[in-house]
């Protein structure tokens, strides 16, 4: 008989129950408790695994995908990550279709997870044949029996988090969560999240963070797109300049804008002073968290639920390197030289 073997059936058996960790040095100042959830756990270090498995198991359910079909997607990020992971463990061909302004280090990552990248011209409208929309659009018709996850309007991404995120955050916190906050940028994440704790508990409050240059704040608002509001800004995976379908704007109470100078400090803060690598966004839901403090949205009693969504070793050659801080600027309102920021 063979011994019984502690192992796991594969890497995907990893995804979700993430834990749950308190904040404890960079919460002291703020009035209540904090707690992260943090994704980087993950087995792909972000959040997207779930969606990324959960898409793919709903198309096997509904019988659309079948051995060796193909899964496309339009992102050289975190969910183009998870796709090529999910892809090798099930059997299918990944395609990317991914911009030009696509660092190397990502678009070697991917291939090394073998996916196919298709790198496409960064500076055409949305509407060109070359773009990365309508590349990936184009491959999809083309190729019987692919999927397109086509993540900022798949309403399965709002579902992957209302099974999972939004069930264990309350089973986590036995049901004592006062409020989440959240990034919003496809709002998969907060939009399921907070679907599910609202049935359990409509009290509980739902904050979304956005970025400066981004619309989703002023929709929530206004109920109105306000191209007025868009315009560059750095940190990648927040906000966005169009109304995803995957962001369900009733069941968040309000969103906060956080700047890319603020949200870059407090991520390396969090590393620094809680021992949690953490990505840009990690930064940005943080920073929010302070603002919302200075605001007086907590009390003592609060049990404050933040998403860090996905991992530091992502972001080596940006916010955790001084010359792209310096580069940026980052460091010169704060009267502080680079090389002082990162000592303890
Ligand atoms: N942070 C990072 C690093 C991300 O890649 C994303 C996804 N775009 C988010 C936050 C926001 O998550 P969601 O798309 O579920 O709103």
């Amino acid at each position: 008989m063979e011994d019984k073997i502690n192992a796991y059936s594969d890497i995907l058996d990893l995804i979700g129950n993430t834990p749950l960790i308190r904040l404890n040095k960079i919460a002291a100042p703020l009035e209540g408790n904090f707690y992260a959830k943090v994704e980087a756990f993950n087995p792909g270090h972000s959040s997207k695994d779930r969606i990324a498995a959960y898409i793919i198991d709903e198309a096997e359910r509904q019988g659309i995908l079948t051995e060796g079909s193909t899964i496309i997607e339009t992102t050289s990020g975190n969910t183009g990550f998870s796709i090529a992971m999910v892809s090798i463990i099930k059997g299918y061909e990944c395609i990317l279709a991914v911009s030009s302004k696509s660092s190397k280090d990502k678009i070697d990552m991917l291939r090394s997870m073998g996916a196919k990248v298709y790198v496409c011209p960064a500076h055409v409208s949305a509407d060109d044949p070359r773009s990365y929309y309508q590349v990936a659009k184009r491959l999809h018709e083309e190729t019987k029996g692919s999927i397109y996850i086509n993540q900022y309007f798949n309403r399965l991404n709002i579902e992957a988090h209302y099974q999972s995120t939004g069930p264990e955050i309350w089973s986590q916190t036995n049901g004592n969560i006062t409020h989440l906050v959240a990034c919003s940028g496809t709002g998969g994440t907060i939009s399921g999240t907070a679907r599910y704790l609202k049935e359990k508990n409509p009290d509980i409050r739902i904050i979304g963070v956005d970025a400066h240059g981004s619309v989703l704040k002023k929709y929530h608002e206004t109920g109105e797109l306000d191209t007025n509001e868009i315009y560059p800004y750095r940190i990648e995976g927040l906000g966005k300049n169009l109304i995803p379908d995957a962001t369900d704007f009733e069941v968040i109470d309000k969103f906060i804008k956080v700047t890319d100078e603020d949200s870059a400090h407090t991520a390396r803060e969090i590393s620094r002073t809680e021992g949690i690598f953490v990505g840009y966004t990690s930064g940005a839901v943080m920073q929010a968290v302070k603002q919302l403090n200075e605001e007086g949205e907590f009390s003592v009693d609060s049990k404050v639920v933040v998403i860090f969504p996905d991992h530091g070793s992502r972001y080596m050659s940006k916010i955790y390197s001084d010359q792209w801080m310096n580069d940026q600027g980052f460091f010169d309102s704060r009267n502080i030289e680079a090389s002082q920021k990162i000592q303890f």
